[in-house]
């Protein structure tokens, strides 16, 4: 008997999907037509719910942005769903094919290099453009790396302000950062190793000195959160080695502070520019008060003008 001519199974039937865990095999059942936005580990493989292995066991094909990463998680799952490229670069052509495949019945899963896709990754569009064209988008949530971070900072959750990545160059992040300074909430930043270092100090520069935390490899081997105001942070990341791994910067809100008397803040100011250079008096009276730097330098310098 041809296979499709069991009596038992439907011309269209196709093979039982599953997944493994722990080496024991899962039924994955049949999805409904639509895009499946999952969330994958953020770098512990274990943190996955069940839920997203049997979307992505049961997807008629799973879009990845590196499919190489992705295809170390499906193999630590047992799972064979064919892996079609998603990423920036290939989206524009990528994006219509996988609309019409869901358009025509089929169950597509969309996953990131780590954690949930479309936060400071791709798959927004997709997700825009599914909406507009009336398909189904289901989430299946899990993990991401701003709120691991979060979760262990140290810092107020009541509000949280996620911003993902500063721009690279110190005159644009500052001007960014300097936007930030009045929002009433953490921050949560992604950053670069090369880069952490520089951006503590412009976020000390623009905030003051802050509550914050540095978080990396959350979840690996070598997870390390350091806790520490910003003035601290930035020097002890200044000067040695860029440090290894993934990074998310958390600072906290700004405090709701008494206002400083101005008359007070020009005596110190004053009292530290008779021993100490511009800069450093005022990074010292900021610190003292925990006021921006770049505001307190602006008023030293004119001071320190008028004092000539
Ligand atoms: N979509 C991902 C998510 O939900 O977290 C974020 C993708 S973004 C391209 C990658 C950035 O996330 C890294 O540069 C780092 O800032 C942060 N990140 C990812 N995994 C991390 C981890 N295990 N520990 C700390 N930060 C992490």
């Amino acid at each position: 008997m041809k296979r499709d001519d069991h009596p038992q199974r439907p011309p269209t039937a196709r093979p039982e999907r599953t997944f493994l865990v722990h080496g024991v095999p899962v039924p994955a059942p049949p999805l409904a037509p639509g895009l499946y936005v999952v969330a994958t580990p953020i770098g512990n493989l274990g943190d996955v719910t069940l839920r997203a292995l049997s979307i992505l066991a049961a997807a008629d094909a799973i879009l990845a942005e590196d499919t190489r990463i992705s295809r170390k998680l499906l193999a630590r799952y047992g799972i064979e769903t064919p892996l079609t490229p998603y990423h920036e670069h290939n989206a524009a052509e990528a994006r219509p094919r996988a609309l019409r495949r869901i358009a025509e019945g089929q169950a597509l899963a969309l996953i990131s290099d780590a954690g949930t896709p479309l936060v400071s990754d791709p798959g927004f569009k997709l997700v825009a453009e599914a909406v507009g064209a009336g398909l189904a988008v289901t989430a299946a949530p899990g993990a991401s790396a701003a709120l691991a971070a979060l979760c262990v900072a140290g810092l107020p959750t009541d509000r949280f302000f996620f911003e993902g990545f500063l721009p690279p160059r110190s005159a644009a992040r500052r001007e960014r950062i300097n936007a930030l300074a009045a929002v009433p909430a953490t921050l949560v930043f992604y950053e670069a190793p090369s880069r952490l270092a520089e951006t503590l100090t412009d976020l000390e520069a623009e905030l003051g000195a802050r509550p914050a935390a540095v978080a990396r490899e959350l979840t690996k081997l070598h997870e390390e959160v350091r806790r520490g105001t910003l003035d601290k942070l930035a020097a002890e990341f200044a000067g040695g080695e860029a440090p290894r791994g993934e990074i998310v910067v958390v600072v906290g809100p700004p405090q709701a502070r008494e206002a400083v008397d101005a008359g007070v803040l020009d005596g110190d100011i004053l009292a530290a520019l008779r021993t100490l250079s511009v800069k450093d008096a005022a990074a010292a009276v900021a610190a003292k008060h925990g006021l921006p730097r770049r505001q307190i330098y602006a008023r030293a310098l004119a001071l320190a003008g008028e004092s000539r």
